[in-house]
């Protein structure tokens, strides 16, 4: 079940391509994330562990005489398809980076839930500034997409490249872990309604000032090192989130639906990043399986399914 984060996939159509270019992107988990203190611009400062899982989105870029989009799938009705919509701040900014006019036709198949600290508008994001970037044949390597991605979102460059990796600053600074071509599998549960990223910072830091909130995760030495041990009970040990608390203190029924994975033989259940979107570890593809069936029998989610990582970022396909 290992996908392979193969270099070759990188490859884009030199000249351009008259399209549909289709792109795929994953969407993400945090398997360590350490909150430490605010700084002078209102960003907190991170250390995460990201870990690119098999959920994804499809973007779809075809030529056209003006920039649009469209969608189907998770948040179609709700999300604003303007300027709003990182996937068009995300064109537009590759056209302003490259000196050209952003003019393409884009469509969304939306299946990362929004909301839900999976990042699925950076990986929309992500996967704009790959299908432009092939449409247009504008060719910028992948580091150099990278380094677009941070001016429009923390998470992006994670989402460009995929896998697991280690991202410090507010999270846009990114480098990849050892690829040992192992596959964690993982059950998502994804929880109803939405949880938005900065009320739950906002709620981190007031647990802190009341001496409210655990102990922080600290350094990602002990998750890095049992990443390479291969044995998802040593994983199950190591995962850590700081945002944790303060998701269940803003949605405390996300209680019941850790409780409930545990219950049903979960090595390990964590919230994702900002949550409500719980994820837990299972020791291989079948486990996963049945974990994934009992939360949803035993009513623990809206929705609960299984994915595995790590697995390669934004890629045309
Ligand atoms: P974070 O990356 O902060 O963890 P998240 O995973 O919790 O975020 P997202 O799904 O990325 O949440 O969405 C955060 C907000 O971004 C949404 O509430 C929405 O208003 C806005 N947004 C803009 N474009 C998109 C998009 N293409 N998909 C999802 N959300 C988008």
């Amino acid at each position: 079940m290992t996908e392979p984060l193969d270099e070759e996939e990188y490859e884009r159509p030199r000249l351009g391509s008259a399209g549909p270019v289709r792109v795929r992107v994953p969407a993400k988990i945090n398997l360590h994330l350490h909150v430490g203190p605010v700084r002078g611009d209102g960003f907190h400062e991170l250390v995460t562990v990201y870990h690119a899982i098999s959920l994804y989105d499809e973007l779809s870029a075809r030529r056209g005489d003006r920039l649009t989009l469209t969608m189907e799938g998770e948040g179609a009705g709700e999300l604003p398809l303007d300027d709003d919509n990182l996937v068009l701040r995300a064109a537009r900014a590759l056209a302003r980076y490259t000196q050209r006019q952003p003019l393409a036709r884009l469509h969304l198949r939306k299946q990362i839930p929004i909301a839900a600290g999976l990042a699925g508008g950076s990986a929309d994001a992500a996967a704009a500034l790959v299908a432009c970037d092939a449409l247009w044949g504008t060719n910028l390597g992948r580091d150099e997409l990278a380094k677009l991605a941070a001016s429009i979102g923390s998470d992006v460059p994670f989402l460009v490249l995929g896998g697991t990796a280690l991202g410090t600053g507010r999270g846009e600074r990114v480098s990849p872990v050892l690829a040992s071509g192992h596959s964690w599998h993982w059950v998502v549960a994804v929880a109803n309604g939405g949880l938005s990223t900065p009320t739950v910072y906002r709620e981190l830091d007031h647990l802190r000032d009341y001496g409210a909130a655990p102990p922080s995760a600290g350094s990602p030495e002990r998750l890095l090192a049992a990443l390479r041990q291969h044995d998802p009970a040593v994983l199950a040990a190591a995962l850590g989130n700081d945002l944790q608390p303060a998701a269940l203190s803003l949605r405390p029924e996300l209680r019941h639906t850790l409780d409930a994975g545990h219950a049903a033989g979960a090595l390990a259940g964590i919230v994702s990043g900002s949550g409500p979107t719980c994820v837990f570890l299972a020791a291989d593809a079948r486990h996963a399986e049945s974990l994934a069936k009992e939360l949803v029998d035993r009513g623990a989610c809206r929705s609960a399914q299984p994915a595995y990582g790590p697995v390669a970022g934004a890629r045309v396909v």
